[in-house]
């Protein structure tokens, strides 16, 4: 039994990269076939046995993933699906020229809630030439996300992707790239690796968008060190059940919140809250508090339609999990 992880997926053949460095394409054993849940992902590390005169690997057993991206069903009639495994990181691009805020914070609550370390990458900082509104751009994005992992890059400027590519080096990281399409994440993976590898495609005159093709996931080296996921359509990355994802992209304002006079506080009128006595202080900005309450809004919504399409479900005599 040897050990190794999945760089590539494709035609449903997961590509395994063993300790030695050497490629295998692999295929999943009969018994975790049988188990409809169980196949591995982009990311997953897995043991596989090599048979003598078979052509491929065959994966025994996926260990347990220690972060992972869930696509989950609204409905919960669908089996959750993992679209990616055991990174250290999460890249959200979005392009600095026109941030779009509620997107962002979506994107961060779902970043926080795979449990891996988050940062900003805004791209096409050469299409914006003021100076000041660069600078509020950042601000703004910066009192969002709640530090300074921002990082600034234009693919004109190979330079402005040091810093990202050192967050990477530092500790071999996995780095996964998210955000709409269009945002620049395939010419920023080239940029990071020195080659084109990632096909991009030229913006369309009439949104200025750029649409591109890549359509494998895969695990791409980078020659300063770690690892780059470019993980095109995370669209269905809903936010349903994201509250532990809130919790962790929220934190210094679920801390302030033990100190509210009242356990159920809604950091909105209530005498003695403490979340609000830091907006006034200054030590926390509006927009995230804000952000904060829109967000579980949302969340407590969602949870209520699913709370509501259940009670339907059930009285129609329709079980949640049926026999297959
Ligand atoms: P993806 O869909 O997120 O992978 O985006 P792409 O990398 O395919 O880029 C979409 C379009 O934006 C392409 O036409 C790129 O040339 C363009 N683009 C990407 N990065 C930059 C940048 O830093 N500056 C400018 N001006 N255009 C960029
Ligand atoms: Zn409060």
């Amino acid at each position: 039994m040897q050990q190794g992880v999945v760089v590539k997926l494709d035609r449903g053949y997961p590509l395994v990269r063993l300790a030695s460095g050497a490629l295998i394409r692999c295929e999943h054993a009969t018994s975790l076939v049988k188990k409809k849940t169980d196949r591995a992902v982009i990311g997953d590390r897995v043991q596989i046995e090599l048979p003598d005169g078979h052509e491929k690997g065959i994966i025994e057993a996926i260990l347990p993933r220690t972060t992972q991206f869930v696509r989950k069903d609204p409905t919960e009639r669908a089996v959750p699906q993992t679209l990616a495994s055991n990174f250290d990181l999460v890249l959200i691009a979005q392009p600095i020229e026109e941030v779009n805020f509620k997107r962002l914070e979506r994107e961060l609550v779902l970043a926080h809630e795979t449990g891996a370390q988050v940062a900003v990458v805004l791209t096409k900082a050469d299409l914006v030439s003021e100076r000041t509104q660069f600078e509020e751009t950042c601000k703004q994005v910066k009192a969002l996300v709640g530090n300074d992992q921002v990082f600034v890059v234009s693919q004109e400027d190979p330079t402005s992707l040091e810093r990202v590519a050192q967050l990477i080096a530092e500790g071999d990281k996995t780095a996964v790239l998210i955000g709409r399409s269009g945002v620049g994440k395939s010419s920023l993976v080239n940029v990071l690796v020195g080659e084109e590898i990632q096909e991009t495609t030229p913006v369309r005159e009439s949104d200025g968008r750029g649409r591109h093709t890549t359509v494998s996931r895969e695990i791409i080296p980078l020659p300063s060190g770690g690892y780059i996921i470019d993980m095109p359509g995370v669209r269905g990355l809903g936010l349903w059940d994201a509250e532990q994802g809130i919790r962790a992209a929220f934190s210094e304002i679920e801390a302030l919140a033990e100190s509210c006079k009242f356990r159920d506080c809604s950091h909105q009128q209530e005498t003695g809250c403490a979340v609000r006595a830091a907006v006034e202080a200054g030590t926390l900005a509006p927009e995230r508090l804000e952000s904060y309450l829109r967000l579980k809004e949302e969340c407590a919504d969602v949870q209520a339609k699913r709370v509501e399409a259940e009670r339907i479900r059930t009285r129609r005599g329709h079980p949640r999990h049926r026999a297959k």
